[in-house]
């Protein structure tokens, strides 16, 4: 079980973290690279386990949390390929060919599950069978976790595309998503509260409602993925998240829109234990990562 090592990768629009780690999770060299086109940063990951491989011993999986539109499902010629993607070049770029030369199997995820998957086994999400873990942040999107494995149908979820009730009286932004407009993501997100209110989150205290307002859309997630999924906890991160007050009416407006109906013991009083922040912080991705060439080693 502790022969070789694991090569995890969370990659990020801005940053690809790079980590080589003992299958007991410890991580012996980690770095990070820029994101720039698939032409540099593909060869200086490779270059990274290489010297790895060199300083430490043989890679005997990968696992990869990466941003997308990526094809994630096994079954597929395209597992591991950037699909349509708007950052320049990584539309076809494929982790396979970048990482072919180490012959060893690649477990290939969203970087919202790898995040799931990382809380689940090291963070807040401890202990939980089903957990769904939600980013608000540059973008919102939701993986769900049951007993170490991520959930997807034909492709990964989109939660940030649900169109949630928009009372444009109280609410007159239109929103800021190409397809939908008022999606969660185009109205929530951090570049929709940027574009209406020149601000982000944490700067509004002084505007009216503002908190309340963004809350009522992440709440309509949250009661949607408690009737979905049932999930054990759900944890919101991401950078919209760490506003002021934020959570607190989170959590009292999801209550209010469960209405009672959904009552077990998981969901305590106020839900104060059920609606949770990380608690991995920034290290959830990796974390995740690790995990992944973990199920990579398993199952090849
Ligand atoms: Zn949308």
């Amino acid at each position: 079980m502790d022969s070789g090592l694991i090569g995890a990768i969370e990659a990020g629009g801005t940053k690809f973290i790079l980590a080589l780690a003992r299958q007991d999770g410890e991580i012996v060299a980690r770095t990070r690279v820029p994101t720039q086109t698939p032409a540099e940063t593909f060869p200086a990951m490779a270059a990274f386990f290489g010297q790895g491989r060199q300083d430490y011993g043989p890679i005997a999986g990968f696992g990869v949390a990466s941003f997308g539109p990526i094809d994630i499902d096994p079954a597929s010629p395209a597992y591991g390929t950037f699909t349509t993607t708007p950052k320049p070049g990584w539309s076809g770029a494929r982790f396979h060919d970048a990482l072919g030369r180490f012959d060893a199997p690649i477990v290939v995820d969203t970087d919202v599950n790898g995040a799931a998957l990382g809380e689940w086994a090291q963070g807040a999400g401890q202990g939980c069978t089903t957990l769904a873990y939600t980013t608000v942040g540059t973008g919102i999107g939701t993986g769900v976790v049951r007993d170490g494995r991520s959930l997807m149908g034909f492709s990964h979820y989109e939660s940030g595309h649900i169109i949630p009730p928009h009372d444009s009286a109280a609410d007159p932004f239109a929103g800021s998503c190409p397809y939908h407009g008022g999606c969660l993501e185009g109205l929530a997100s951090g570049p929709a509260i940027e574009r209406r209110w020149g601000r982000s989150l944490d700067q509004l205290a002084d505007e009216p409602g503002a908190v309340e307002l963004i809350a009522g859309y992440v709440a309509h997630l949250a009661a949607t993925l408690v009737l979905l999924h049932m999930p054990d906890r759900l944890i919101f991160g991401g950078g919209v998240m760490k506003a002021p007050g934020l959570i607190e009416e989170v959590r009292r407006q999801t209550a209010a829109k469960l209405a009672g109906y959904v009552k077990h013991p998981r969901l305590d009083e106020g839900l104060e234990r059920y609606i949770v922040h990380p608690g991995l912080g920034d290290d959830a991705g990796i974390t995740g990562a690790i995990a992944l060439g973990r199920q990579a080693i398993a199952s090849p």
